[in-house]
């Protein structure tokens, strides 16, 4: 059996990031992803394909803490969930990375602080093209350089909605997006601006996911391998149990074994705690890497809700994802507490309806789900999810996934979503401009829209409380990393794909150092 310098175990945010920045060291890398490619065709930019079919949604089921089974929302292609994402690419704030207060307790500090992980924001950013404007978010933290590429322009109805925030005192900024967009030459842009993007594949590779700008990018240095349709179910030990030797993968209807003298596991937070869970053996009677019983636990996802906003007017936006509202993300005047962000979300097309709560889409008769849709202003508010021991992945013997959790934060979430509401209808608008009376429909996201999914194999210095060392590797063995977003100690309120973009760069320069020794 050959041996590889490092293992990569799956191709998303983390792993596909990590893949890219160690490829050109020429080591012998392998990249295991359970996936295929995810197929370039006409439904990919179709929602009843998308949205009522899930036609890209993983068959897999979990089970909530009372057994009851459900599909989780979660992909297994390559380049993960981010071929799916929404590609807004924020920075966590720069307290997020220190302890807050929220109203139902508090959100742990990182190990590292904001400033250890500017650089590699920065080069986050340039890696995966990020548009956006410099100085507009109160919240920004600082950074070392500009955005890569211009803010994504707004469109008319957006901008007059940016313009209307602004006037009534808030702070709306050009929210940062990962499209290979070139408005000053649209002629050679990849990307075309379409309505399509938020939750749904780009079949023109136009964005900035870990397959186009990661994997790819990877594979065309020939010391790099990528296996498909590859799944880790185990990891094996040596004997005394401080190194792993192999991967063991289902491949092609039979298992195989790979050797690494690094192994690096990315498979996303809840397969990544599963993947170290169903590999206990002597030495780690309760999992790999699980010494501290923390493995699995402190599940986060964010409180998230979508908002439709009704307005007489048409709302005639394509491409809605450029604006962001982080006025009332450490709290608001009547509220002490953090609250969140408010961002928009793709605009919504009257099939999407059908595949959230078409109960709550009943309004008057008159409103048709075509029409909703086409009057529609869309709203996607994330409040921070807090940690909690109990909030778990567990697996019996089987490889059953057990997702146990209870929501937190519950009320700063309702408190936003009032602040969004009292906001929308305090708006000065002109005559014409038709904000009089706004109609909502919101669809609150329950467990199995896991899309955010962090926290189960947190870092850490201390040994007794976290699963991995502030370089990411675990503290009980020699050799095993995890770069994915269940490393993050807490999740902030914005979403997490940069941060689990730039920890990566971060983990591959101490790998790189290691390799090189
Ligand atoms: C619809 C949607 C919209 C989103 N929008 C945004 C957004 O706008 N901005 C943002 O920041 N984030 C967004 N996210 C979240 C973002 O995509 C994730 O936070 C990010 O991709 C997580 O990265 P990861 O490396 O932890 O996991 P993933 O990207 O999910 O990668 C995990 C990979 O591991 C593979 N894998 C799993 N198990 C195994 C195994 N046993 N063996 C081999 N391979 C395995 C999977 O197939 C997958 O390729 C969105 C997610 C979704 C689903
Ligand atoms: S907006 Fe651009 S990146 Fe997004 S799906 Fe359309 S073409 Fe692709």
């Amino acid at each position: 059996m050959e041996t590889y310098d490092v293992i990569i175990i799956g191709t998303g945010a983390g792993g596909g990031t990590l893949a890219r920045h160690l490829a050109p060291s020429g080591k012998k890398i392998l990249l295991l992803e359970r996936g295929d490619w995810l197929p370039r065709e006409p439904q990919n930019w179709l929602s009843q394909n998308v949205f009522v079919e899930n036609r890209y949604v993983s068959e897999d089921t979990w089970y909530d803490e009372k057994g009851k089974p459900f599909q989780p929302q979660i992909h297994y292609f390559v380049g993960g969930a981010t071929k799916l994402y929404g590609a807004a690419l924020y920075r966590l704030r720069a307290e997020d990375f220190g302890e807050l207060a929220h109203h139902d307790g508090i959100s742990p500090a990182w190990p590292i602080s904001y400033d250890e992980l500017e650089p590699y924001y920065t080069q986050a950013e340039q890696l995966y093209q990020v548009h956006g404007a410099r100085g507009e978010d109160p919240t920004e933290p600082p950074s070392s350089a500009p955005y890569p590429h211009p803010a994504v322009s707004h469109e008319p109805r957006i901008q007059q909605l940016s313009d209307q925030l602004a006037a009534a005192g808030y702070h709306p900024f050009h929210a940062p997006c990962g499209i290979l967009l070139n408005e000053a030459n649209m002629a050679y842009s990849t990307c075309v601006r379409c309505a399509n993007c938020d939750g749904f594949p780009c079949p023109v590779h136009a964005k900035a996911d870990a397959e186009v700008l990661g994997v790819r990018p990877a594979l065309e240095h020939a010391n790099v391998t990528l296996l498909r349709n590859a799944k880790a179910v185990r990891l094996e030990t040596n004997e005394s149990g401080t190194a792993v030797t192999d991967v063991v993968v289902e491949h092609n209807g039979g298992t195989e074994n790979f050797a690494g003298n690094v192994v690096v596991v990315a498979c996303g937070a809840a397969n990544t705690a599963r993947l170290l869970l169903a590999s206990a053996n002597d030495k780690h009677p309760n999992g790999l890497a699980n010494g501290s019983d923390q493995v699995g636990r402190n599940f986060m996802f964010h409180d998230s809700v979508a908002v439709l906003a009704l307005s007489r007017e048409e709302n005639p936006t394509v491409y809605q994802k450029t604006l962001g509202l982080n006025d009332f993300y450490f709290g608001s005047d009547d509220f002490e507490y953090p609250l969140g962000n408010i961002q928009m979300v793709g605009k919504s097309q009257a099939p999407m309806f059908h595949g959230e709560k078409p109960g709550e889409t009943k309004l008057a008769p008159e409103w048709t789900l075509e029409r909703v849709a086409r009057h529609a202003i869309d709203f996607w508010l994330s409040t921070e999810d807090l940690p909690r021991p109990e909030n778990r992945v567990s697996v019996d013997r089987d490889g059953k996934l057990t997702l146990s959790y209870a929501e937190t934060n519950a009320e700063a979430k309702k408190q936003l979503y009032e602040k969004l509401h009292s906001i929308l209808g305090k708006l000065d608008l002109n005559p014409g401009h038709l904000f009089h009376r706004f109609a909502y429909m919101k669809n609150e996201i329950p467990v199995a829209g896991c899309a955010h999914q962090a926290g189960t194999c947190r870092f850490g210095a201390d040994p007794g409380t976290s699963v991995l060392d502030v370089d990411c590797k675990a503290h009980e063995l020699d050799n095993l990393y995890v770069v994915d977003t269940s490393i993050f100690p807490s999740i902030g309120a914005v979403n997490p794909a940069l941060t689990a973009m730039a920890n990566s760069l971060r983990v591959g320069d101490r790998l790189l150092e290691r390799l090189a020794a």
